[in-house]
């Protein structure tokens, strides 16, 4: 019998491998430039920005929408479209998130700031803006429970290139922008059933972190889609440990071939298995778009909401296009297939039934209970355990779920 990892190592490892997003598009971009230029006049702080030209123009990729988090906070998560007009780098220097009275609730600076923008092919974190550049910038604004703001205002300060020409650094009237104002989504998040059953599941990817898949953007249709905002990746864990050995077969992980429940009642609008297995670490094969979910199941459960399951295990799928299926019936088993490093459920709720042109709708889980919170490094769990009601689970959360169903 093989000696179970520690837990600590046998958390972080998977961590640090699992790279799930059903549609990855990361490039690997040269470093931009990040000229910290002097500011030519310092940054307006007055909320009335009188009307001038800027080196940015802003817009969100779609309104902010809301869940309640497993912190007892209100998190309402959009992206700002940040695109630099100029012919060389932008800093960005800060965003704030208002209300519309001006009550602070978000200021984003330094390495946070960095942290949360990346360019919109999904190079990694920067506040400098390149050339004619567009940027998104993660928004997670947490509120006390139930907090909600009908309207978010926003100012955002920059600085210029060091070498800008003359002309234009006369042209530009303000190094902050006051934009956009954003009505907020009123619409509640989707309350649906736990799609696993027992204990241990650990969200590894998920909101409202600037994980993977809630950095994930992209061009679908001629406007840009973010299908992952809200996604789980789950993977199963004993005593802090996701696998037992050395992790290298599908079979040590615990997760492995665990059930996967419909969340709803519903109809399947999607079935695809027959797709191969692969080793945890290995490379996947990825012709079609189809390939990154692997087989997977999309149950349609509302108007406009479809549940849609990734990864599963080769030969598990249990349901047809066309059946009804209602809330804990099983759908197919946890697997490995497709764009994938470890055995998970890649699970999310979207708008529309290809999920990869889709935009990710808000989910609460009706019940479950709330084991702790896991350190990514240390595997460390800290928390107080208790049952929750009507909850998302945030990214690095435990939780055990029972046999499923909405009470
Ligand atoms: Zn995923």
């Amino acid at each position: 019998m093989t000696r179970p990892p520690s837990a600590i190592s046998g958390l972080r490892r998977s961590v640090l491998a699992l790279g799930c997003v059903l549609l990855a598009v990361v490039v690997a971009a040269p470093a931009a430039a990040t000229l910290r230029a002097a500011s030519p006049r310092p940054a307006t702080t007055s909320a009335a920005v009188p009307d001038q030209p800027t080196a940015l123009a802003v817009t969100a990729q779609a309104a902010p929408r809301y869940v309640r988090g497993s912190d007892d906070r209100t998190h309402i998560d959009y992206d700002l479209l940040i695109t630099n007009w100029l012919p060389g780098t932008v800093t960005l220097r800060s965003i704030n998130v208002l209300t519309r009275s001006g009550t602070p609730l978000l200021e984003l600076t330094g390495d946070e700031l960095a942290a949360h923008t990346h360019l919109v092919s999904g190079a990694p974190p920067t506040a400098a803006i390149p050339a004619s550049a567009t940027v998104a910038t993660i928004i997670d604004v947490a509120l006390p429970q139930g907090t909600v703001p009908a309207v978010l205002t926003h100012r955002i300060s920059y600085d210029l290139p060091a070498d800008l020409n003359p002309a234009l650094r006369a042209l530009i009237g303000s190094l902050e922008v006051s934009a956009p104002v954003l009505a907020v989504d009123r619409r509640t998040p989707t309350v649906i059933a736990a799609p696993l059953q027992g204990p241990g599941w650990f969200n590894a990817v998920g909101c409202c972190l600037p994980t993977l898949h809630r950095r994930l953007l992209y061009p679908a249709n001629g406007t840009w889609v973010k299908g992952e905002t809200f996604a789980i990746d789950w993977q199963q864990s004993r005593d802090g440990a996701l696998f037992e050995g050395d992790g290298s077969r599908n079979s040590q992980w615990f997760g492995f071939g665990a059930p996967l429940l419909a969340v709803a009642d519903g109809t399947v609008v999607r079935a695809v298995d027959g797709k191969t297995d692969i080793a945890p670490g290995a490379s996947p094969v990825l012709a079609t778009p189809e390939d990154f979910a692997g087989n997977q199941v999309t149950v349609r459960i509302g108007p406009g909401v479809f549940a849609t399951y990734g990864h599963l295990l080769e030969g598990s799928v249990q349901v047809r296009v066309g059946q009804h299926v209602r809330a804990g019936q099983q759908l197919g088993r946890l697997g490995n297939s497709g764009n994938t490093t470890a055995p998970h459920l890649h699970f999310g709720l979207v708008d529309r039934a290809e999920a990869v042109v889709a935009n990710a709708v808000p989910f609460e889980i009706d019940h479950f209970r709330f084991v702790g919170v896991a350190d990514p490094q240390t595997g460390q769990i800290t928390g107080t355990p208790r049952p929750m009601r009507r909850t998302y689970p945030l990214v690095n959360t435990v939780t055990d779920f029972d046999q499923g169903g909405l009470s």
